[in-house]
């Protein structure tokens, strides 16, 4: 007997036919003995009409309300799903972030959980209950409502799962793991069976959306089991995270591929290259909250150089205000900024013991005239920065040259 907590996704609950099927899934869980906490998200499309509504009404929704129409999702689905357990003949009961105090910081829309109290969900579990908590929905110290974050429901089961110390943390979802690439881009792409804790945190954070950064991180931070499986399938053991090499299964050097379109590029030209320039562009950027990712300043000429930098394409017009008030200010030459870039990576401890992948990777790129704006590398991932147009062709042709689709022998 074990205590596993489960998360359904959006598509898997998005409709009532659905959510009976997990119901059916959770029942025969709980028959087998296991102690289970359910973590649904939002019925599928339904955040984002929530938050099409909120800009109805202004362009930039106030945050706190905001967080309290966004949540209203997942408490739809609380209700929807503890009714479709009870009538699988268990005894279950649904909780707000709220009512089970999953306490968060106040940053609206992107809240960090701080704590969990357990207490009345270990009450619930030995009563026999089966208790349903709303993902992606917290609150702060003073009562108001926060939400975790798009994805954000993933973390809530995570931080469950930590809280409580269960024994897995199974996140359901509409494919059956974690693939070499996003299946919906490179139909040949491979489910791994295991992707270990690094590489998932790299690729989550380079743009896959299978998991949530967040819970990855914290799934890193308690050592939590984590799996993705298939809400659609019965059988099939998806993708374990693992937490020491050693345990992967397969010692591929790539394990996948990764892919954002939520960049923006801007350069600064003409800068005189002196000590406190990086800083003078880069602290009112880091000042205004805006996250820098990729950085590069070319070698210069005669003391002038061109300094680039990307930010997440939602920051774009913030930076470049930024950007144009900073240019007067060093005396550059220029600012040039381009939102239509996006960012393809390649993931693989085996990385760190092979080399040459970084110069296959750029003359597959150079075969098919894919131009590289920018790199960016560490010891297990390879970024690229191109432009937008080039993103699904660049993803599979890399996939296809380094034989991502091919079982590792
Ligand atoms: P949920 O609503 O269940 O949280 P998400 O849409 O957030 O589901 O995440 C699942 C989706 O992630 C898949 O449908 C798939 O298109 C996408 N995805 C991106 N990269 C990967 C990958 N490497 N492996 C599997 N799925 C991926
Ligand atoms: N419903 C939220 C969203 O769409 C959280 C989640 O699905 O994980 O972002
Ligand atoms: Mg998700």
């Amino acid at each position: 007997m074990a205590l596993i907590v489960q998360k359904f996704g959006g598509t898997s609950v998005g409709n009532v036919e659905r959510i009976r099927n997990v119901a059916k899934r959770v029942a025969r869980w709980k028959a087998l003995g296991h102690d289970l906490i359910v973590v649904p998200s939002a019925m599928s499309g339904e955040t984002n009409r929530l938050i099409a509504l909120a800009k109805e009404i202004h362009p930039q929704p106030d945050a706190r309300e905001l967080d309290v129409i966004a949540s209203t999702g997942e408490q739809v689905t609380i209700g929807l799903l503890a009714m479709a357990i009870m009538e699988q003949g268990c005894k279950a009961k649904s909780y707000t972030g709220a009512q089970v105090r999953v306490l968060t910081d106040s940053a609206f829309t992107k809240a960090r959980i701080q704590s969990i109290d357990e207490q009345r969900l270990r009450a619930d579990l030995a009563e026999g209950y089966i208790p349903v908590v709303a993902g992606f929905q917290g609150v702060d110290m003073t009562g108001n409502i926060t939400t975790l974050g798009r994805g954000g429901s993933d973390t809530s089961a995570v931080a469950l799962a930590a809280a409580l110390k269960a024994d897995e943390c199974q996140i359901y979802t509409d494919v059956d793991g974690v693939y070499t690439t996003d299946p919906r881009i490179v139909p040949e792409a491979r489910r791994l069976k295991t992707i270990t804790f690094e590489e998932m945190l790299e690729m989550a954070s380079l743009g896959s959306k299978v998991l949530q950064i967040r819970s990855v991180e914290f799934a890193g931070k308690y050592k939590v089991p984590l799996r993705v499986l298939s809400s659609f399938e019965d059988e099939g053991e998806g993708t374990l995270i693992t937490y020491e090499e050693d345990e992967k299964m397969e010692q591929a050097i790539i394990s996948g591929i990764a892919f954002s379109r939520d960049e923006a590029k801007i350069t600064v030209t003409g800068v005189p290259d002196r000590p406190g320039i990086a800083y003078a562009i880069l602290g009112p950027i880091a000042d205004a909250n805006v996250d820098v990712d990729v950085i590069i300043q070319n070698a210069s000429v005669d003391g002038i150089t061109d300094f680039s930098f990307t930010v997440h394409r939602n920051d774009f017009d913030k930076a470049m205000a930024i950007a144009r008030k900073v240019q007067a200010h060093i005396g550059a030459r220029d600012i040039v900024g381009d939102s239509k870039v996006c960012k393809v990576s390649m993931v693989g401890v085996g990385m760190r013991s092979h080399v040459g992948i970084a110069s296959q990777m750029f003359r597959t790129l150079s075969e098919e005239g894919i131009n590289i704006q920018m790199i960016s590398t560490s010891e297990i991932k390879i970024s690229v920065v191109v432009d937008e147009k080039y993103m699904e062709l660049a993803v599979r042709v890399l996939h296809k040259a380094f034989g991502l689709e091919n079982e590792p022998v």
